[in-house]
């Protein structure tokens, strides 16, 4: 019997749903539909000015055309060190640093890094796509613990120690969310970290959208609500979300010294270096005036208020109000079963077809997060767009 064309390891990959409904909804509008697309996991606006200035001077530089070391520009390492203190009060020097390609790039290399065959990692879900595959890739075990909405979508640590094995190596912690939106007040993310310290459990904290809460809510840092876990706690984060940076592709990872070594040495034989330039433009969006920030995340709430509202009045939905990221993540539990314009859609799977191909708007199933029965709805589009996109919706469903 020949050997099969692809390995077990990555057939085994699932696509991402995210990027699949992203891809259907560009084939429609290119095809000439006028979809609004509440897919896309990313800012709308473009990167700030001073941002791109930057980039372009180093363009011209020839510094910048050739490699740096694959852990990263010395200067921007050292420029993260001070970020990470300056914005979330965790003391770390640049050997604490890597950088890498977008904050996509240090999740794959932490499990890669951390996981031998079989272990555990313990995985709130709903979760990030991208969470499941970069644990199974390393050779470890997702475990699935189930945050409700309820529960404000978070989870505490009775259901984790509930979950915890012998296997158990690490906890995947992500606050704010992606897909939910939740955000974990300073005390149970204390709680949390002193757990998983006490139980030699590592965390990969995910800090990815810190500058993006809302209303009351504030975001915490594990290791600094939880000094005891800091030798055993992976920090990932990014340009993409807070300088509107998707594409530029930086991000990086902060943790212990010798898991920075280990990684950047993994680094060193994929993909080297993070793009000269692009990290040129990360320092300076780091170390730069930060008034966009906080411009950006003001027009997010009042997206994220008006989104809410616009939810609730969709017949059978209810929405927990996001309270940061840019996702909301309402439940259609109510909405399935019906029958509308001859099809009766039983999953969120299947309504989210009927809504793309009916009403010409697309958002993603909860499916793909682990959450059948929920729509993860990105409120980083425009303001009519928003508006436009959840009444079709609405309407559709009030058939
Ligand atoms: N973590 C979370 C929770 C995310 O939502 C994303 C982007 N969707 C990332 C990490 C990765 O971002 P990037 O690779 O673009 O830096």
């Amino acid at each position: 019997m020949s050997k099969p064309r692809i390995s077990a390891r990555v057939a085994a990959i699932a696509e991402s749903a995210t990027l699949a409904v992203d891809a259907k909804a560009k084939a429609l509008k290119a095809a000439g539909e006028d979809v609004i697309g509440f897919g896309a996991g990313e800012p709308d606006f473009p990167t700030p000015a001073h941002v791109v200035e930057a980039a372009a001077r180093a363009c011209r530089e020839p510094r910048f055309h050739h490699y740096t070391p694959a852990g990263g520009l010395p200067e921007l390492r050292a420029a993260i060190a001070a970020k990470t203190a300056r914005d979330s009060g965790l003391a770390v020097d640049a050997a604490q640093v890597l950088v890498t390609n977008g904050g996509k790039q240090s999740i794959y290399q932490a499990f890669a890094t951390l996981l031998d065959p079989g272990d555990e990692v313990l995985l709130p879900a709903p979760y990030w796509v991208t969470y499941p595959e970069a644990i199974a890739l390393a050779g470890g075990v997702p475990v699935l613990v189930e945050a409700t909405a309820a529960g404000g979508f978070r989870v505490g640590v009775e259901q984790l120690e509930a979950a915890r094995t012998p296997r158990t190596k690490a906890l995947v912690f992500v606050s704010p969310s992606n897909p939910t939106g939740a955000v974990y007040p300073a005390e149970e993310v204390a709680a949390i970290g002193r757990w998983a310290a006490e139980h030699g459990v590592w965390a990969v904290c995910d800090e990815i959208y810190e500058h993006l809460v809302y209303g009351d809510n504030r975001f915490s840092s594990m290791p600094v609500r939880a000094p005891e876990l800091a030798d055993r706690c992976v920090v990932v984060n990014g340009t993409a979300k807070t300088y509107a940076m998707t594409g530029w592709r930086v991000g990086w990872m902060v943790a212990p010294a010798d898991v920075v070594r280990a990684a950047a040495n993994l680094q060193s034989h994929a993909t080297s270096n993070v793009c000269n330039v692009a990290q040129a433009a990360a320092l300076a969006a780091i170390e730069g005036d930060q008034g966009e920030v906080g411009r950006m995340r003001a027009a997010f709430d009042r997206r994220r208020r008006r989104m809410h509202e616009l939810l609730l009045t969709i017949p059978g939905v209810d929405c927990v109000e996001p309270q940061g990221a840019f996702y909301a993540f309402p439940s259609f539990q109510g909405a399935l079963g019906r029958t509308l314009r001859g099809r009766t859609p039983a999953t969120t799977m299947e309504l989210a077809e009927l809504v793309l191909e009916e009403a010409k708007v697309a958002f993603v199933p909860g499916e793909a997060f682990g959450a059948p029965g929920h729509a993860r709805f990105s409120y980083a589009l425009g303001d009519d767009d928003l508006v436009e996109g959840i009444t079709r919706v609405a309407k559709l469903l009030g058939e």
